[in-house]
């Protein structure tokens, strides 16, 4: 009965340390912390073979540059261009793929069309170059959130950068860059509140946009470039 025991316990000790061992070593990842994936993908928003890399070495690679990278259990996406001041470009998936992302949330004057671009349209699209242009970032979704896209096929999403300690969407509140956006989201009123404390300041757009009428910010919250502000304020009363 002893041996029997003894025989039965050495057996479930060395199953154990199997699978300890197994699950403890990762599978191999080249000279720059990369690798396919192989299994688990979706938990990190990979695809079957798709490359990405861990940890923080950095290679001026192409190849590297655009792979995700994982961090704890997060995988970040690297920034392939900014469009305007709320909609950025990732690399996506395999091959390259990109995918176009708007921050959930708030709402950055219109730079398009050109010829009527909303006053602080480039200087926001500059900021948000400035906090994100070629960086790794961390894409979330709301809780309350229903729809994963907006109209126009665009991920909305919370983005922050790695090594950040506030999100992208907020620095663009915080700085008058961008306004709260009226969304269902659990963000709605502390990003008003954000957008609050910016136009108190004068901050941004809220400074240089709304100079004059200040009632403006009331009526019309992105006047057009040049006289438009004027002259929509003739029309008033
Ligand atoms: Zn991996």
């Amino acid at each position: 009965m002893k041996l029997v025991s003894i025989v039965a316990a050495a057996a479930v000790i060395s199953l154990l340390l199997l699978t300890t061992i197994a699950s403890a070593s990762p599978e191999k990842t080249d000279k720059f912390g990369c690798h396919k994936c192989m299994k688990d993908c979706e938990k990190y928003g990979l695809v079957k073979n798709e490359y990405h890399c861990h940890g923080s070495v950095s290679v001026q690679s192409t190849n590297i540059q655009i792979a995700p990278r994982i961090y704890g259990d997060k995988t970040y996406r690297r920034v392939e261009r900014v469009i305007d001041g709320d909609t950025l470009s990732v690399y996506l998936g395999l091959g390259g793929k990109k995918e176009k992302v708007r921050l959930l949330g708030i709402d950055a004057p219109e730079t398009s069309p050109k010829e009527k671009a909303e006053c602080y349209s480039a200087q926001a699209t500059q900021q948000l170059g400035k906090l994100a242009s070629n960086k790794f970032i961390l894409l979330e979704k709301d809780k309350l959130q229903t729809d994963d896209k907006d109209k126009y096929g665009r991920l909305l999403r919370y983005v922050t950068v790695i090594g950040m300690n506030v999100s992208v969407n907020e620095e663009l509140v915080n700085g008058g860059f961008a306004k709260a956006y009226p969304s269902l989201t659990t963000k709605v009123e502390y990003y008003k509140k954000l957008e609050a404390k910016a136009k108190a300041a004068g901050l941004g757009m809220w400074g240089e946009c709304f100079k004059e009428k200040k009632n403006e910010t009331l009526t019309r919250l992105f006047p057009l470039k040049g006289e438009r502000i004027d002259r929509y304020g003739e029309h008033q009363g």
